[in-house]
């Protein structure tokens, strides 16, 4: 049976993820450099797990990255087929600040003025949390590689988030985006836009060793 549980971030993540909804940092296109890049981890990691112990059961065919658009229900999602999380694995890296630029990133902000921070975001990078520049709100589905149990973790950003066991999920990784309103003089493009989007991981794709594949839906 499933149960859905609601945990509350702890406060220094609860922290940064205010920093980043309240942002006036313009350049909210990084929340995709973010998603690619863990995606591209991901891949990396099941390649070397793959390649460490060969009796592993995991689903090595076709590696690569999906982004899906949903024009209509304003969605935007990043897949991978990659080495996914479990339960504790989500709870433990997605709930909790455990990356050293994100410490000092709240080191200097605490430090800084309040105006200064926006800058920081851009010099360190936050990760997952850059999706709550684009996002009201975010649903992952996950499933570890060689294990069957799946868990959906979801979250509006304001404090907490819920966590659910799912019994079926493909191996790796979806992090879907329900999509903020447009609004171009606050640095909100249109993402839900194929050539925004097109545009965007052109920029960044050349960094990834795996290929990114996108998939427009428009009814
Ligand atoms: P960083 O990538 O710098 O560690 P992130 O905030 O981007 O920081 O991600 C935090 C952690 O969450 C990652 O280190 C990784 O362990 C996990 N994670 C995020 N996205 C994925 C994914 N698509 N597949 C597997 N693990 C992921
Ligand atoms: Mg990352």
């Amino acid at each position: 049976m499933s149960t859905t549980q609601t945990l509350e971030f702890q406060a220094e993540t609860r922290h940064l993820l205010q920093l980043v909804i309240h942002s006036v940092y313009s350049n909210k296109d990084v929340f995709l450099r973010e998603l690619i890049s863990n995606a591209s981890d991901a891949l990396d990691k099941l390649r070397m797990e793959a390649f460490r112990d060969k009796d592993l059961q995991v689903d090595t065919d076709d590696p690569h990255i999906g982004v899906t658009i949903d024009a209509q229900a304003r969605t935007l999602t990043v897949r991978d087929n990659g080495i996914g999380m479990n339960r504790d694995e989500v709870v433990a890296l997605i709930g909790t600040i455990a990356k050293s630029g994100t410490s000092e990133l709240l080191r200097q902000w605490k430090e800084a003025a309040e105006s200064s921070a926006p800058d920081l975001i851009g010099q360190f990078g936050v990760g997952f949390y850059a999706t709550f520049m684009v996002a009201d709100k975010v649903t992952l589905v996950t499933r570890r590689a060689g294990e069957s149990q799946a868990t959906r973790w979801e979250s509006d950003g304001q404090g907490t988030y819920t966590i659910e066991d799912l019994d079926d999920a493909p191996q790796g990784t979806s992090v879907t985006l329900h999509l903020k309103a447009v609004d171009e003089q606050d640095g909100l493009f249109d993402y839900a836009d194929d050539r925004k989007i097109r545009e965007i991981v052109k920029r960044y794709s050349d960094f990834v060793s795996w290929p990114v594949r996108l998939d427009v839906q428009r009814e």
